[in-house]
């Protein structure tokens, strides 16, 4: 992270960000699949009119876009577009070319399709902007490239004005916690961002500042002192403090029950709703842990005392694959997961949780969950069972990366997809991690140890 985030009129995006272009045709995925699109007020008139001259026209228009009768009705979600029954835009066509975009210009675009990937935030005068490892192409540029999350300045005139802005920071009447944004989340892409570390290390340096920081700093708290605040980041600036908490940290046990089990009941809860192109990805994970341990037992395993074989099978399994695939290629696994965790810290503003041991617990449990997708897929067995049998030299490394990063990315963009996109799941997530009786610390570092 090189650019210091200042208050000057500008717009800074991660590096990988900067260069992205729609691949459209080449893509695996349609951005909208599976999703309601909204059309806000203005375009939905643009449409209205342009397909208003033909008779053909007039009735797709009425067949594929509805308007929005929920109360929650406003100029941005004013109407809608329905799927196709196969999940589809009914405006795609076979070579993923939108129709509307085609025939009308991009003046006709949604805000909601002009926007996406892209999520806008204003600080002050500022402009962020970063995107959703949703699209695959975002996923593959963010994960694979070794400097992606620095911040660069985009030149003026090349984001679209209309683009929806999801956070604001005006910098008047602001509560401390909102205040120090920028100071806060500087500490914490800092600590991530300490490639001498292991990840895990720098994770647990996030997650001890924020269990530090958090009794005096969360939103609505008036205890706030701004001199603790400013010691906290000194601290955790100073490389001999660092040092002995990643000594800590390495001494600590790496018991993986707690999390293997909570990830399991994530997955498992709401199995009937997800979206099927997450449950393919699932789906796949559950088959090959069936396969690998040649059962026929009921697979996934949110129940270990209801059937605490499988559950048991899957713990190994997914332990040695882990040890496996990390001791081999740390620095490429740690980079995925650390451009993850710059993009969610820079991106997902802690301001929207209650505090930040909250927010650092919301990323603890999808790096988890994505550790666990990542490390089953079963891609990745012909190079587990390489690994295994030590028959992997300097050659056979360079195409084994190349299977570890496609993996990795259809990983990252289903589970975005499938999670990060349904604010239900998100919810439910929560509540599953709130029941779990333990110190918020305890609980992070668990999750860490996975
Ligand atoms: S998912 Fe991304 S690359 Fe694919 S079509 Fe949509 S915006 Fe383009």
């Amino acid at each position: 992270m090189t650019t210091d985030m200042t208050d000057a009129p500008c717009c800074i995006v991660p590096k990988y960000l900067a260069t992205f272009r729609c691949i459209a045709g080449a893509c695996e995925e349609d951005c909208c699949h599976d999703w309601r699109i909204n059309i806000d007020q203005n375009t939905f008139k643009k449409i209205k009119t342009s397909m208003s001259h033909s008779k053909t026209d007039r009735d797709r228009f009425r067949q594929f876009l509805k308007r929005n009768s929920s109360d929650d009705k406003d100029t941005i979600n004013y109407a809608y577009i329905t799927c196709r029954p196969d999940g589809g835009c009914p405006f795609l066509d076979d070579g993923k070319l939108c129709e509307i975009h085609r025939r009308f210009g991009p003046s006709h675009l949604s805000l909601v399709c002009r926007s996406y990937p892209r999520k806008k935030s204003l600080v002050g005068k500022r402009t962020e902007v970063v995107a959703f490892l949703s699209c695959p192409e975002v996923a593959r540029r963010c994960l694979l490239a070794p400097d992606a999350m620095e911040l660069v300045e985009l030149e003026p005139g090349r984001l679209d004005s209309d683009a929806i802005c999801t956070e604001i920071k005006s910098g008047t009447g602001e509560s401390p916690y909102h205040a120090y944004l920028d100071e806060v989340r500087q500490s914490l892409l800092n600590l991530v961002a300490l490639i001498q570390f292991p990840l895990a290390s720098r994770l647990f340096f996030v997650a001890c500042f924020a269990d530090s920081v958090s009794p005096a700093f969360s939103n609505g708290n008036s205890e706030f002192s701004p001199e603790i605040l400013a010691e906290n980041i000194e601290a955790f600036s100073d490389p001999f403090t660092l040092r002995e908490l990643h000594a800590q940290f390495e001494q600590i046990d790496s018991r993986i029950d707690f999390a293997m089990l909570l990830v399991q009941r994530i997955l498992t809860a709401r199995l009937p709703s997800i979206s099927d192109n997450f449950r393919a990805l699932l789906d796949q994970s559950w088959k090959n842990y069936n396969l690998l341990a040649k059962s026929n037992a009921p697979c996934p395993a949110d129940d270990p005392q209801r059937n605490p074989e499988i559950f048991t099978t899957i713990q190994q399994l997914y332990q040695r694959r882990c040890s496996l695939l990390q001791e081999t290629f740390t620095q490429r696994i740690d980079q995925y997961f650390a451009n993850y965790s710059l993009n969610y810290w820079f991106g997902e503003w802690y301001t929207r949780s209650p505090d930040l041991l909250v927010h650092a617990t919301k990323l603890f449990i999808r790096l988890a969950i994505l550790r666990f997708l990542l490390f089953s897929h079963p891609a990745l067995n012909p190079l587990v069972e390489q690994l295994a049998a030590g028959k992997i030299g300097r050659k056979e490394r360079e195409s084994a990366q190349e299977a570890l990063d496609q993996a990795a990315v259809e990983t990252f963009y289903r589970f975005s997809r499938g999670v990060e996109h349904d604010p239900v799941y998100l919810d439910d997530i929560q509540q599953t991690l709130a029941k779990e009786n333990m110190e918020p610390l305890t609980k992070l570092t668990l999750l860490l140890k996975f």
